[in-house]
């Protein structure tokens, strides 16, 4: 059976992981989470109180504690930095609302899209972010953009937060995401942007299965035609 590649890239909470993760389940691919590696690379800036002027001191950082991915008991996917578990520190406000300067460094873009296109090699693959289409993997067989209202995305966020014991306000929320939008979509390094051979999907009032449909059939139809 033929494997791809798949690109699910969109703005903060539009639900790219949630789906990419069922997606992955149910055609045994690997599910790559890259915003948790940009999580991951400013939990280790914030924790070594590290700032812009230090990027060579963040890629050492990196060097000395290597993102890698784990399972639970449960089956959820785990984070780890060298070997400490990061999978609920880098969910935090702390974290959330310090990526954007972190992942704005052309430096650390460099690092953390090699290690991704390392990941990738042997296909059947699915990752999630703001550039995958359009900078990790641009001859991805098939490219999602997925967005949706700042008030739904919000809300989605919020609901999340809550499962996982994380205070926050959904008005504060709503500015957060928005601010966040507005800086991956405005930096100068691999702007959040859909690939010009993306299909954009609007998921504003559909639920998670409609969007795992929409995805999984457009996968199977290129997996189909290389039998
Ligand atoms: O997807 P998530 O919201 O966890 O991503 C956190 C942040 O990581 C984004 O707001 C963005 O600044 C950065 N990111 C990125 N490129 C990616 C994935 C995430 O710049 N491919």
């Amino acid at each position: 059976m033929k494997s791809i590649r798949i690109a699910i890239d969109g703005p903060a909470s539009s639900g790219k992981s949630t789906v990419a993760k069922i997606i992955a389940k149910h055609l045994g691919y690997t599910y790559l989470d890259t915003g948790a590696m940009y999580r991951s690379a400013t939990y280790l800036a914030l924790q070594k109180h590290l700032t812009e002027a230090d990027v060579q001191d963040i890629l050492k950082e990196l060097a000395q504690n290597p993102i890698s991915f784990g399972r639970s008991e449960d089956g959820t996917q785990t984070v780890f930095v060298g070997n400490q578990d990061v999978t609920l520190a880098i969910r935090q406000n702390d974290v959330t609302n310090n990526v954007s300067w972190v992942s704005a460094l052309p430096e650390i873009r460099q690092e953390l899209v090699n290690q991704q296109r390392i990941i990738a090699e042997g296909g059947a693959i699915i990752m999630d972010g703001r550039d995958i289409g359009t900078v990790v993997l641009p001859d991805a067989e098939l490219k999602i953009f997925l967005i949706a209202s700042v008030e739904e995305r919000a809300e989605r966020r919020f609901k999340e937060n809550q499962e996982k014991g994380i205070e926050t306000d959904l008005e504060i929320l709503k500015e957060e995401i928005a601010a966040r939008d507005y800086k991956d979509s405005h930096r100068k390094v691999s702007p959040l942007k859909a690939a010009a051979d993306a299909i954009i999907f609007d998921t504003t009032g559909v639920d998670i299965d409609g969007v795992v449909k929409f995805i999984q059939e457009k996968a199977e139809k290129i997996i189909d035609m290389g039998n």
